[in-house]
């Protein structure tokens, strides 16, 4: 069987939280546990919105927890703000094989386009850009409007079968919908990205959480379509707040920087390890620890109300 190859691929537009941490073990763990090679991709696209001193804070996080990397991290071939070149070769195979349009809809016309909203809220482009003439396409960019840049879908049931979640299905034209690969201000996007960095960097198992579970449908197919070996997808539960939300940078006392105040790597590890069901209860242990009896068989499915032990 072929090394397994997995990446912690965090947005660095602000500092970790649990739930970041939490993905991030099982990454580690599912690479760890299989003699594998661990990449640290830095997916700042969004330059402005992640100055490199976040990444540089995260990456301590990670190594303050235990969770170290084989390759990766700041320089220029792991950073997605630098790795365009790649992204621009993608998008020009798919232009010439005709699968992309300039897509000149604002965000409230596509809000108001006659198709019905995904079960993430997601909204269900209706293609309405793609049958423009020449002619039309030139009058709006005469009229200083700069088009974002959308992918065809073709009529296709994608399966995932998830080694976590099970299987996910989803139909590209029905559920999702010409998706784009490019934003109007240039910047590639997220799912063009990632697919094309996935394969570069020879990643064959994808650790996150659920809530991208949709986007692998899009990026299994982008793999598909430019001719890339998809990999296996892992997704894992999110934590959630008291309140039944998504985790998030709000939720203060459970920043991961303030839990590391007062408590060690080991116990932060135990912790998260619980919430994953890999220990009965959240005694405090090292990641290398938890190799020896790691399988995604004992990985929670449903998403865990992150509450703190009495004792914390
Ligand atoms: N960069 C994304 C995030 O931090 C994760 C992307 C991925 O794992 O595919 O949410």
């Amino acid at each position: 069987m072929a090394q397994v190859i997995g990446r912690f691929a965090p947005t660095p537009s602000g500092p970790i939280h649990l739930g970041n941490a939490f993905a991030a073990l099982l990454a580690w763990l599912d690479v760890r546990s299989a003699g594998g090679r661990l990449i640290l991709r830095i997916e700042d696209l969004d330059a402005e919105r992640c100055p490199k001193e976040n990444a540089e804070q995260l990456m301590a996080d990670l190594i303050r927890l235990g969770l170290d990397w084989d390759e990766g991290g700041l320089a220029d071939e792991y950073r997605q703000s630098k790795r365009g070149a790649h992204y621009q070769q993608a998008f020009d195979e798919l232009a010439a094989r005709g699968l992309v349009y300039p897509c000149f809809c604002s965000r409230a016309e596509r809000l108001a386009a006659n198709a019905p909203h995904r079960e993430d809220g997601a909204v269900v482009y209706d293609g309405r850009c793609r049958s423009l003439s020449a002619a039309q396409i030139a009058e709006r960019e005469a009229s200083g409007r700069k088009p974002a840049w959308r992918v065809t879908v073709p009529d296709l049931d994608v399966v995932i079968r998830d080694g976590n979640l099970g299987e996910y299905r989803e139909n590209l034209a029905a559920d999702c919908g010409d998706f784009i690969i490019r934003r109007s201000d240039g910047v590639f996007a997220y799912q063009l990205a990632v697919a094309v960095d996935d394969s570069a960097m020879g990643v064959n198992h994808v650790v996150r959480g659920r809530d991208l579970l949709p986007s692998a449908a899009r990026q299994s197919w982008l793999h598909e379509t430019l001719g890339y070996q998809p990999p296996k997808f892992y997704h894992v539960p999110l934590l959630l707040a008291a309140d039944g939300k998504r985790l998030a940078k709000r939720d203060g006392a459970l920043s991961l920087r303030e839990l590391a105040q007062s408590h060690t790597a080991e116990e932060i590890i135990g912790l998260l390890a619980w919430w994953a069901g890999l220990l009965a209860e959240p005694a405090p242990v090292s990641p290398g620890e938890l190799t020896a009896g790691f399988s995604w068989r004992r990985v929670a499915k449903q998403d865990i109300t992150a509450v703190l032990p009495g004792n914390w």
